[in-house]
């Protein structure tokens, strides 16, 4: 057997680093004989306050269910989303955490020939996600360490399918408010997918900040993510959903209507 198989992966795979996480406090104290009692671990943003205890009961009381599967398409919990968020059922994706629906939009959109546009110090997610499907990633350089969204815009061209904006971000903890997201979403191209990362938009206030719910009426191109991993403190249970247009919705779960029926868009590259 003489198969390279890391030369037989695609391109974009082989070249991938994997994501480095916050090292956990047991590797640690290992590593350094500390005890473990006394670590603080900062670096992954967990919720220090832990779930709610609601929550905690709640888990409790489904522990006899592990036995059976899930139902896949998770209509409790989209349910109590569509409501919370004010959209329909048919606009919820739920994800194992929303770096799940970050994957999911860069297979979706992104191939050999594409491109993606983020900010220099952005989530980290972003590029992994846009190098694993072999997509170039368009890294354009921070403003006062936040999104310069005006030369996000232009550096869209044909070729780009998704732009990954997070407010607030992570992990320089900017933020940009209602009048520019709206200018930002009026001027990007139909055929891109605008995708707002809002996994701290819960600590976030402010009357000019915006809520990425507000928009996506106006803007059939918007893809809001949100996580129940900062917040909530439930980063283990792997819990984030994506909230967008029926259209949009549909491409990432098969079994809900596409009407219209698969158009001829401009997919491939020109
Ligand atoms: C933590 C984080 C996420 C995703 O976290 P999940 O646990 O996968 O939901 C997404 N975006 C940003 C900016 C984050 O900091």
């Amino acid at each position: 057997m003489s198969g390279n198989f890391l030369a037989l992966a695609q391109p974009g795979v082989q070249q991938l680093s994997p994501y480095v996480p916050g090292k956990p406090v047991d590797e640690l104290a290992r590593e350094l004989n500390l005890d473990p009692s006394k670590i603080v671990k900062l670096a992954s943003n967990e919720n220090p306050l832990g779930p709610s205890p609601k929550v905690l009961a709640a888990i409790r009381e489904e522990l006899a269910e592990l036995t059976r599967y899930p139902d896949g398409n998770g209509f409790a919990l989209k349910s109590l989303l569509a409501d919370k968020c004010r959209v329909e059922l048919n606009q919820v994706t739920l994800g194992n955490g929303s770096n799940d629906i970050l994957e999911l939009v860069g297979r979706a959109y992104l191939a050999p020939g594409l491109n993606a546009v983020f900010s220099e110090h952005a989530f980290a997610v972003y590029p992994i996600v846009t190098q694993a499907v072999g997509a170039d990633a368009r890294v354009i350089p921070a403003k006062d360490w936040g999104h310069d969204l005006p030369a996000m815009l232009a550096a869209i061209d044909a070729q780009t399918r998704v732009v990954f904006i997070a407010n607030p971000n992570n992990p320089t903890g900017t933020w940009f408010d209602e009048q520019a997201l709206n200018e930002f979403l009026q001027d990007v191209p139909e055929h891109v997918l605008v995708v707002l990362d809002e996994a701290y938009i819960e600590y976030a206030e402010g009357s000019d900040l915006p809520d990425g719910l507000d928009f996506l009426a106006a803007y059939p191109n918007l893809l809001v993510s949100r996580t129940f991993s900062k917040a909530y403190g439930l980063a283990s249970l792997r819990v984030g959903y994506g909230l967008s247009t029926p259209p949009v919705s549909a491409v990432f779960d098969p079994g809900l209507p596409r009407s219209p029926p698969p158009c001829p868009a401009p997919w491939a590259p020109r």
